[in-house]
């Protein structure tokens, strides 16, 4: 069967006869959000929004940055086979909320010039490990949650520090005590290790085919780049380094250089997932 597999917010139109009547994949996405189409096995790449996107043996998916404009956006599968080559990506806002945060270093608010060359310089190295494009990973369902806690931050929120509008956050916070493990959500290799102004004490992973995770506010650090890690690898604890009002972990995940909503992700990646892989609970009962 030639079907599109979409979860959640994304909604399939006119799927099921794609065999019959060549019709393209219709898909529709949030923005800040993932969408997963199945593809033909044969399938090398699939182009989105200009850039190749993830692929999960036979699924894509598919990245929509916030920023994307509304509407229609094709994508294309390579190689295609006729009635498979191409779908389109129906791309809808949303309505994040907002957050008004006080920062009492002010500094952290409206750095010096002396600090913006600093945050220039990491954000400069950051931007370098997000564009990072290794190949597809083989084993990346599920994707677990790296820590456990109070959820305390969504993405995409609209962030206001001490009044001040700044960019949209990034990331998914969890609230929980210092000291509290901080896990790898899947296997990877640790590319980046630091102390940086804004995320204080921060590791990131790259996971394959585009996705890279980010964890900031670190209490410890105990991997070091070039360390492969498997799923649940310990790779430091909780902490409030960095512009924090409170210990948390900031978990970002990037798909080919954009931040997207990582429970969006999850949600997408892990929607057929059966818990028979390695890293699933067995059943107890037959
Ligand atoms: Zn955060």
């Amino acid at each position: 069967m030639a079907k599109a597999i979409v979860t959640g917010l994304a909604v399939l139109i006119g799927c099921g006869v794609a065999e019959q009547t060549a019709a393209t994949f219709q898909l529709v996405g949030v923005v800040g959000g993932v969408v997963r189409v199945e593809v033909p096995d044969s399938t090398s790449e699939v182009a989105f929004l200009g850039k190749p996107q993830l692929l999960l043996g036979s699924s894509a998916v598919l990245a929509i940055p916030l920023g994307t404009e509304s509407g229609l956006h094709e994508f294309a599968v390579i190689p295609g086979e006729p009635g498979r080559a191409f779908g389109v990506v129906e791309v809808v806002a949303k309505d994040y909320p907002k957050e008004y945060i006080t920062i009492e270093d002010e500094e952290q608010v409206s750095p010096s010039a002396k600090t913006l060359k600093r945050i220039s310089r990491e954000s400069q190295l950051m931007r370098t490990a997000y564009a990072r494009f290794t190949a597809h990973p083989q084993d990346l369902v599920p994707l677990v949650l790296p820590a456990e806690g109070r959820k305390s931050g969504v993405f995409g929120s609209q962030r206001f520090f001490n009044n001040q509008p700044r960019k949209p956050h990034s990331g998914l916070d969890i609230a929980a005590p210092v000291g509290t493990p901080i896990k790898s959500p899947a296997p990877g290799v640790v590319v980046v290790t630091g102390h940086f102004f804004f995320n204080g004490n921060t590791v990131m992973i790259d996971h394959g085919g585009g996705l890279v995770s980010m964890m900031c506010h670190m209490e410890s650090i105990s991997v070091q780049e070039g360390h492969a890690v498997e799923r649940g690898s310990i790779l430091g604890t909780i902490g409030t380094t960095g512009r924090s009002t409170g210990p948390h972990l900031h978990w970002s995940t990037s798909l080919q250089g954009e931040r997207i909503d990582p429970e969006d992700l999850m949600r997408v990646v892990n929607s057929s997932y059966d818990g028979s892989a390695s890293g699933g609970e067995p059943a107890d009962v037959e």
